[in-house]
């Protein structure tokens, strides 16, 4: 199946990100929480990718084909590319053919202190050329609502998002927000910069603070005042913050699905427990 066709058919399409257990024996141990992920019947499940280095990261395309094979359900492999060179990623693009794994998120990834880039790849739209001249594969890229770190402003952010397009990219997911207002604005910059595909909401539910306050250090994301008062005022209250992450996490989503969002990508975190209550929240808006 191609994904970025899914979005001819259905709207808004849902989709789970998980990422692979660490070790490599602990690859069984991640069958309870895919069996929980895959009862919600998501559209497509997208699996994280390592930063690379000497080896390639061979649990992605592992799990990728568990997905596939076990759950009938169409995975969506990342794919970075700074520290890998040609050759490299070519071998991989041969593998994921061999499983039939053919819908790849292309990323460029981040600089690793302990890994020397290999340079042959600068910034993930060349990895989508790359892919598209090797293979049929259907390729997604990655978006930022409030720009990416690095870029300089908002505007070049979307010139450059639109040479990956260009490249081919024919469906994106964007990083995590919490405040859809942000993501509207994008949305529309994006309209009047000519970018025409589907592009998937990230949605991280949250359940505690200091992983929100960790992903908003690394992303950049801004926090509403609505969402710090949830934060300060249940940061010591386990439960209570779990049941306050999942409210806004569901009514962004619905307040996104009413105003005709294309697709809702939940970062799962791995924990089918915050997927489902998400799901139960929304079974009859998708
Ligand atoms: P790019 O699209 O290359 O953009 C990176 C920066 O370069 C931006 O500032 C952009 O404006 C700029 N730029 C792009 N093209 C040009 C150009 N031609 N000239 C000048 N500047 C340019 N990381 C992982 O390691 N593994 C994962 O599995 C993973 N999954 C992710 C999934 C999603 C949905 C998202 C949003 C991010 C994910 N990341 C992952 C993180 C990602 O690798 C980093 O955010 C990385 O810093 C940028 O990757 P990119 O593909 O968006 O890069």
């Amino acid at each position: 199946m191609n994904i970025t066709q899914v979005f001819n058919q259905k709207k808004p399409v849902l989709s789970f990100e998980i990422f692979p257990p660490k070790k490599a024996s602990a690859l069984e141990s991640i069958d309870e929480t895919l069996a929980e992920l895959c009862r919600l019947k998501p559209d497509f499940i997208s699996v994280t990718f390592g930063a690379g280095g000497s080896t390639v990261d061979n649990k992605t395309i592992e799990l990728g084909r568990k997905i596939k094979n076990d759950y009938s359900i169409e995975p969506l492999i990342h794919l970075t590319c700074l520290n890998y060179n040609k050759e490299e990623i070519l071998e991989i693009l041969r593998k994921l053919h061999k499983e039939e794994l053919n819908n790849i998120l292309a990323l460029r990834g981040d600089e690793s202190p302990d890994i020397k880039p290999k340079a042959e790849f600068k910034y993930a739209s060349e990895l989508v050329t790359f892919i598209k001249n090797h293979g049929d594969f259907s390729v997604s890229g990655a978006c930022y609502p409030e720009k990416h770190l690095e870029a300089k402003d908002a505007v070049t952010d979307i010139h450059n998002l639109k040479m990956k397009v260009d490249a081919g990219a024919g469906h994106l997911i964007s990083q995590l927000f919490f405040d859809n207002q942000v993501f509207y604005n994008f949305y529309e910059k994006t309209r009047i910069a000519g970018i025409n595909v589907p592009i998937s909401a990230g949605i991280m539910p949250v359940t505690n603070k200091k992983q929100v306050e960790r992903m908003v250090s690394l992303c950049g994301a801004s926090l509403p005042l609505k969402f710090k008062r949830i934060l300060d005022r249940y940061e010591n209250n386990p439960e209570a913050l779990f049941d306050a992450g999942m409210a806004y996490a569901i009514n962004q989503i619905v307040e996104l699905i009413a105003a005709g969002v294309d697709g809702i990508h939940i970062y799962t975190m791995n924990k089918p427990i915050i997927a489902r209550r998400i799901c139960e929240g929304i079974k009859t808006l998708i």
